[in-house]
């Protein structure tokens, strides 16, 4: 089984203004598709992303405003990190803070220097300023130059209960490796590795059990070229003894889900189609798409979702 890295990350937010200023405007991502919860579709689903809304660049946001806020804790995604170059730091220190988002000094994590803040729901964010190549083009920005911009996601953590039960998923069932271990974090990484394809697994302080809610990571979504190698993945799954949902068609991929052991939801999600499915790349983002089958109710699901304008 081979999957080339991060696909998306869904988190969940409250405010959906608030929500879209902070990541478009603040962090210099472009907002590439405006959809609703497939599921609820009284609720906004927004996609993050580069100008192309590549796989590997995409944060999304269920947007309930009524759900309680999340606990951090063993058995969720404790933080999601961009690939920005080395040396952008003081540049986004400066910035968030001008912002009003507070940011500590910069950690030293694996020999790079990461800064953490988070966003205005309190979901842990993280920019890594990172000495590997990464050709991937940042989202172009008024305020943000491209040699300071947000590439795309650098690696994801997890806090685990037992790291040897997510590890084995990973390792086992993902096709995953261990690259490097420091104290209580380990990160593994898949393929030729590099940004994007890291899943760092944490196991210390021990923490109860997360719960999640606003301003926590619903799921982490992992790439597969197509159909076929869905497929298999599917197959693999399931001959493992997973609890792997049926494929589902989100529009601008095909998902499957499931649940490792320590309670993290994973999705596994095809490259394609892709966003340009529904409008073209110029106008990504800028009008509501909705699912054929809530097309007839449109008039109604406007109505009912707050305006981001
Ligand atoms: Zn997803």
């Amino acid at each position: 089984m081979h999957l080339p890295g991060l696909h998306h990350i869904t988190a969940i937010a409250s405010d959906a203004k608030r929500n879209v200023d902070f990541y478009t405007r603040v962090l210099g991502l472009r907002l590439v598709k405006k959809t609703v919860n497939f599921d609820d579709p009284s609720a906004y689903h927004l996609y993050y992303g580069d100008q192309a809304a590549s796989p590997g660049t995409l944060l999304t946001f269920f947007l309930w405003d009524d759900l309680p806020r999340g606990r951090a804790g063993s058995g969720l995604t404790s933080a999601i990190a961009w690939s920005v170059p080395a040396g952008a730091l003081g540049f986004w220190r400066e910035r968030l803070r001008a912002q009003g988002v507070a940011a500590d000094a910069p950690l030293t994590r694996h020999g790079e220097k990461v800064l953490a803040f988070t966003d205005p729901d309190g979901l842990p964010l993280e920019l890594v300023a990172t000495n590997e190549s990464d050709p991937r083009i940042p989202a172009p920005h008024p305020e943000v130059p491209p040699e300071k911009g947000l590439r795309g996601f650098h690696s994801v953590t997890l806090t685990v209960g037992v790291e040897e039960r997510t590890a084995a998923v990973l390792t086992q069932d993902m096709g995953y490796r261990l690259l490097a271990r420091k104290e209580k974090r380990a990160r593994y990484t898949i393929g030729d590795g590099g940004p994007g394809t890291y899943v760092d697994l944490l196991t210390a302080p021990p923490l109860p059990r997360g719960r999640s809610g606003l301003g926590t990571v619903h799921h982490v979504a992992f790439r597969t070229p197509d159909d076929a190698s869905q497929q298999q993945v599917h197959t693999a799954l399931i001959a493992r003894g997973f609890n792997v949902s049926p494929v589902m068609d989100r529009c601008y991929f095909r998902s499957i889900y499931y649940r490792e052991p320590n309670g993290v939801l994973f999705e596994i999600a095809t490259d394609g189609p892709g966003f340009t499915v529904d409008e073209p790349l110029a106008e990504l983002g800028r009008h509501l798409q909705l699912p054929p089958w809530y097309e007839p109710n449109r008039a109604a699901i406007e109505a009912h979702l707050p305006r981001l304008d």
